[in-house]
C-alpha cells in the first residue's frame, strides 16, 4: 500500500469504518510511514473535536420556509394534476 492509497482509506480508516481486511493493510503501512501516522492524528483531533461541536443550530429563515411548506397549500390546484392530461 502507498501513501496515496492509505489516504483514500483514511477517513474511514479513522472512523473505524474500514472493513477488517483493508484496516491491516492501513495498519501495516502506518508501521513503517511516521507521515501517514502524523497524518492520521491530525485526522483524528479534527474528528474528536467535530464530535464535541454542537450540532449546527438551522437558519431562521430555513424554519420559516419550512413552516410555510408544512401549512396547506392555498392552491387548489395541487392534486388535480393528473386529471389535466
Ligand atoms: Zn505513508
Amino acid at each position: 500500500m502507498t501513501c496515496r492509497q492509505l489516504t483514500d482509506d483514511l477517513l474511514d480508516f479513522v472512523a473505524e469504518e474500514l472493513a477488517a481486511e483493508r484496516r491491516g493493510l492501513v495498519q501495516l503501512h502506518l508501521d513503517g510511514c511516521p507521515a501517514c501516522v502524523a497524518l492520521v492524528y491530525s485526522y483524528r483531533v479534527v474528528a474528536e473535536v467535530a464530535r464535541r461541536l454542537p450540532p449546527p443550530e438551522p437558519p431562521p429563515a430555513l424554519l420559516t420556509r419550512l413552516a410555510e411548506l408544512a401549512r396547506p397549500s392555498p392552491s387548489p390546484e395541487w392534486g388535480q394534476r393528473g386529471a389535466e392530461s
